[in-house]
């Protein structure tokens, strides 16, 4: 039980990272193709996450909270807003928002003009 705890709790880690780095990654005047984009992978997500109850879970929030498209900055706050209320569910700490776009670097050489990482 407590090894399974432990593999949920990794995947969860690098889906996380993989998600926010997305959004954060997120052109800052997306097309609406891109923004169609973003909102399949984030049902996709959703629906393939192989997590059951996670998914179902998050499912619930999509259903109350539609992902935001209309910008990287509203697309990071939106993933920011829906892993804190994750977050509180599980009785973890709420995450300072502020600080997405800072901590959620690709390391990329195709970075749009005048960004960083
Ligand atoms: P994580 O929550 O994994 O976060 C990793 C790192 O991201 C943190 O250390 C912090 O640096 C940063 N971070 C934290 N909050 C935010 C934020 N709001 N915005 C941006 N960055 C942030 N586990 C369950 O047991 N039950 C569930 O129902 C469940 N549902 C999940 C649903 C989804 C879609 C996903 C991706 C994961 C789910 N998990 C669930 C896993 C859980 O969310 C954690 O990933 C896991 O418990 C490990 O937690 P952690 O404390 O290491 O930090």
């Amino acid at each position: 039980k407590l090894g399974n705890e432990t593999v949920k709790a990794e995947l969860g880690r690098a889906s996380w990272k993989l998600f926010h780095t997305i959004l954060a990654r997120f052109p800052k005047k997306p097309s609406d193709n891109e923004r169609e984009a973003l909102k399949s992978y984030v049902y996709l997500f959703a629906r393939l996450y192989p997590c059951g109850e996670c998914g179902e879970h998050f499912r619930g929030l999509l259903a109350k909270y539609p992902p935001q498209t209309s910008s990287q900055d509203s697309a990071s706050q939106w993933g920011c807003f829906v892993h804190n209320q994750v977050n509180e569910r599980l009785g973890k700490q709420d995450f300072d928002c502020k600080t997405v776009a800072e901590t959620y670097k690709c390391g990329c050489a195709d970075a749009e003009e005048g960004d960083e990482g």
